[in-house]
């Protein structure tokens, strides 16, 4: 059969994507430089939000189609003690908004308390951070979490196992998993991680499409706003400067490309919140990728990631001929 153009164009992205990773074998190493200093970034000032989640419902209505399309097929996975089953399906489930799900990629949480005699009750909507040297995409074994050039972290639906190394490599354990979804029904439906994992995307194609993310356009307190990252960070400053406040994602995790503004410090807020499954945390954190385990991890996962990522991809592609 006679290699068509896309396919030519694909076999050549991948081979060269595998060589890079073997060639390489580790991830690029975590020194500022103009181009992450160009990533995209967002800016939320947590003093504005009003709580009424209308970016709740704008990220639920714009991203809605690509949330898991399960349909009921759900292998014994083996053993089953190891492999835990997460279903969000039910109509139940898919509505629950107070916590990060496969179906929820954003939710808002509470604050309220005192802090140098004077009370608080503020409002912080919750989602992935999009990590500059994010951990989901250094270790993730099969390639399926990437970072695009401009600083967006994603998923790729179609090449995720849902084996979850995503969410235990990140800080905030922000990717949710949807059993009996994705690549594993068809080519290890007992064995293989059971599902997709899924997160915010950051509107990448509203982005991709000069359009904002839909959580800063519904927002009718404009608490947040997106730049290159060198501005946003100065603004922040200013801010902190004015108003003698505080800074989140600046440092976090090696520095982030989501930046919080709280007139609280964020180890009171983070005291205030309820955190748990669903439901990340506010406290300081160190960057992940500078551990020697989670280095070595990455170490492992790059090349392994390269060959299976560019395997399925051209599974998905012979399937779609
Ligand atoms: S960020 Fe804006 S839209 Fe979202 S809850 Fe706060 S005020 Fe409402
Ligand atoms: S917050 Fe977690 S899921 Fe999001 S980019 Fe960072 S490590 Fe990845
Ligand atoms: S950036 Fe897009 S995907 Fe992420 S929380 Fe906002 S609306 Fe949802």
């Amino acid at each position: 059969m006679p290699i068509n153009n896309e396919r030519r164009a694909f076999l050549k992205a991948s081979l060269a994507a595998v060589s890079t990773a073997i060639v390489a074998g580790v991830p690029q190493p975590r020194a500022a430089s103009a181009a992450l200093e160009n990533e995209l970034c967002t800016l939320l000032d947590i003093s504005k939000c009003i709580g009424c989640e209308a970016c709740v419902d704008g990220c639920r209505d714009v991203n809605g189609f690509k949330y898991p399309k399960f349909e009921g097929d759900m292998p014994t996975m083996f053993p089953q003690s190891r492999v835990k089953i997460a279903d969000w399906s039910s109509k139940e489930k898919r509505e629950i908004r107070s916590r990060l799900t496969p179906y929820n990629w954003l939710y808002i949480q509470t604050a309220k308390g005192t802090h140098n005699g004077k009370s608080f009750h503020l409002y912080i909507p919750r989602r992935c951070m999009h990590c500059r040297n994010a951990p989901c995409v250094n270790l993730c074994p099969f390639g399926a979490s990437f970072k695009q050039p401009n600083g967006i972290v994603r998923i790729h639906d179609r090449i995720c196992m849902g084996g979850a190394k995503c969410k235990a490599a990140c800080p905030w354990h922000i990717p949710e998993r949807q059993s009996g979804v994705g690549s594993y029904l068809n080519l290890l439906p007992n064995f293989a991680g059971n599902g997709v994992m899924y997160k915010c995307d950051r509107c990448y194609d509203r982005i991709a499409a000069g359009e904002l993310p839909a959580c800063i356009e519904v927002c009718p307190e404009n608490v947040q706003t997106i730049g290159p990252r060198r501005e946003i960070i100065a603004k922040a400053q200013q801010w902190v400067d004015k108003n003698d406040g505080y800074i989140y994602g600046a440092d976090e995790n090696g520095g982030t490309n989501t930046i919080y503004l709280s007139p609280v410090p964020f180890d009171v807020l983070n005291s205030a919140i309820a955190t748990g499954l669903g439901q990340p945390h506010l406290k300081a954190v160190d960057d992940a990728m500078a551990d020697a385990n989670m280095l070595a991890g990455a170490l492992i996962a790059a090349p392994v990631a390269g060959v299976i990522g560019a395997v399925l991809r051209l599974k998905q592609l012979s399937r779609s001929e």
